[in-house]
């Protein structure tokens, strides 16, 4: 296996995908790596992964992110899917933002929650104190399905997209009710 520090060409699509995609993460260092080796796990192919970084490396070399493209897989891929797949990546890498709070009954603070209990966050980002930079954490996939459902039934209409795009909704309106208040 080899690994080395990626061109020109892949480092400009990844700045090119951020800057139009990803600006709440316009202060993190992404250290972007090409991997010759082409892992497959359950039967598919891995393109693309994205890491936090240690914080050796966070201290040393002061990377938050490592975003390893794997280069076989790579090379084959059209320019379109070349910049799906670094949005993909680079959805990986997120902030940590603050969830949003309310009073209750009692006079507590607790945190906002939707019907099934799930925590309702704001548009705040979390700012690390040593660092003074966002707090940097991974994000994992919103939607796992088979490829069989979608094309049965199409990305519309399943559930595990439809329930994302109602919390999304809550979390709009909880936002402009915020914003009017
Ligand atoms: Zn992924």
């Amino acid at each position: 296996m080899s690994v080395w520090k990626a061109g020109r060409e892949v480092v400009e699509l990844v700045d090119k995908v951020r800057e139009k995609y990803h600006p709440h993460l316009a202060e993190a260092n992404i250290a972007v790596v090409l991997n010759d080796k082409t892992p497959v796990s359950g039967n598919k192919v891995c393109v693309g992964k994205m890491k936090r970084t240690s914080r050796e490396d966070q201290l040393l070399h002061h990377h938050d992110f490592k975003l390893i493209v794997y280069a076989g897989p790579f090379a084959g891929m059209s320019d379109k899917e070349k910049a799906a797949l670094i949005d993909h990546e680079l959805t990986h890498a997120n902030v940590e933002r603050i969830p949003r709070y309310e009073i209750g009954e009692s006079g507590k603070r607790t945190k906002c929650r939707d019907e099934y209990g799930r925590v309702i966050y704001t548009d705040e980002v979390k700012i690390d104190d040593e660092s003074g930079k966002p707090k940097f954490v991974l994000k994992q996939h919103d939607v796992e399905t088979f490829l069989d459902v979608i094309e049965r039934h199409g990305l519309e209409n399943c559930p595990e997209v439809t329930d994302i795009r109602k919390m999304r909704k809550v979390f709009a309106a909880k936002k402009s009710e915020e914003q009017a208040s």
